[in-house]
């Protein structure tokens, strides 16, 4: 099995890998590492403050522990907020974790297996004119390491309201886990895989069918006779590109007579291009090498195991 990336990804968290001299079954078992077995983290259990306070500098004013979301509902979106996993930070899975795996249910949680984040907000005071107030995962305070600080471009993701007379507190623990536990620890979404195809260009004339319709590439070159070479068309992105055009041509477009299959698409046997777009996690790279180190170490632990038996 050979991968290379596509040229041009990836594009901020997608992903397009070609893989070449391989079986379905093969890439489908990357396909299924990546979803269930890539580990990341992601904000698995919150403790809540519930209760009424005063505020002694504000003329007394009282803010309550309510909002507009049930706590179990906002746990639920603080699980999808996307943690920066560092896999190079070496923190251990909480069952797994030396320091802390023989004490108790409630005692576990180290600094080696969970990171912690607080969040205490409260809505606009009564002599405010703005009417309530949006929490986002940017108010999420780290106190754990800084590498774990909440990406910027996940900062303005939306958890809750505020209304005038509420707050919000909590202490929430991140932990790594695998997709396959729950999907909040899935490290990508969208993880699919095509058959590699050639276009060849077989009817030149009728193929101005498709040409004159003057649909574009997505990086904005003309869908003409210059993207084939010798009346073929390899390149991946482009290749993908005239699958989606020849939709204008086909079955139940009214044009399909007149075009008569003057491009054709050639299956590469062997050859699939993979893709996937990570949740700003991790890098869809270190996903990709990940998913193929955990198949790597399950294969050599099934080829022991077989040996085992056989012996
Ligand atoms: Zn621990």
């Amino acid at each position: 099995m050979k991968a290379s990336v596509v040229d041009g990804y990836p594009k901020g968290n997608k992903m397009k890998i070609l893989i070449e001299d391989a079986e379905a079954s093969h890439v489908n078992a990357l396909r299924r590492a990546i979803m269930a077995d890539v580990p990341k983290m992601a904000i698995s259990k919150v403790m809540f403050t519930l209760g009424v306070n005063e505020d002694n500098n504000n003329r007394g004013e009282v803010y309550e522990s309510v909002n507009a979301l049930p706590d179990e509902v906002i746990a639920h979106r603080l699980a999808m907020i996307p943690i920066p996993t560092q896999p190079d930070e070496g923190m251990a899975f909480p069952e797994e974790c030396e320091d802390c795996h023989d004490l108790a249910e409630d005692d576990k949680g180290c600094p080696r297996c969970q990171v912690l984040y607080s969040l205490n907000v409260r809505g606009p005071s009564a002599d405010s004119d703005e009417p309530y107030r949006v929490v986002r995962a940017g108010d999420l305070t780290n106190v754990s390491d800084p590498v774990f600080d909440i990406s910027e471009e996940m900062q303005s993701i939306p958890i809750t309201y505020l209304a005038q007379g509420q707050f919000l507190e909590f202490i929430a623990f991140a932990t790594l886990g695998r997709g396959r536990d729950h999907a909040k620890w899935s490290a990508a979404s969208a993880v699919t895989f095509q058959p590699r195809y050639e276009a060849e260009l077989k009817k030149p004339k009728k193929a101005s069918v498709l040409f004159d319709l003057g649909l574009t590439t997505s990086d904005g070159r003309a869908i003409d006779a210059k993207l084939f070479t010798s009346k073929k068309c390899s390149d991946v992105s482009t290749v993908l590109d005239l699958e989606k055009a020849l939709h204008q041509v086909g079955h139940g477009t009214g044009r399909d007579a007149d075009f008569d299959e003057a491009i054709v698409l050639n299956k590469i046997d062997g050859s699939y291009v993979f893709s996937f777009e990570t949740d700003g996690s991790l890098a869809p790279e270190a996903v990709f090498n990940m998913a193929i180190g955990e198949l790597k170490s399950r294969f050599s632990d099934l080829g022991e195991d077989l040996d085992r038996a056989i012996a």
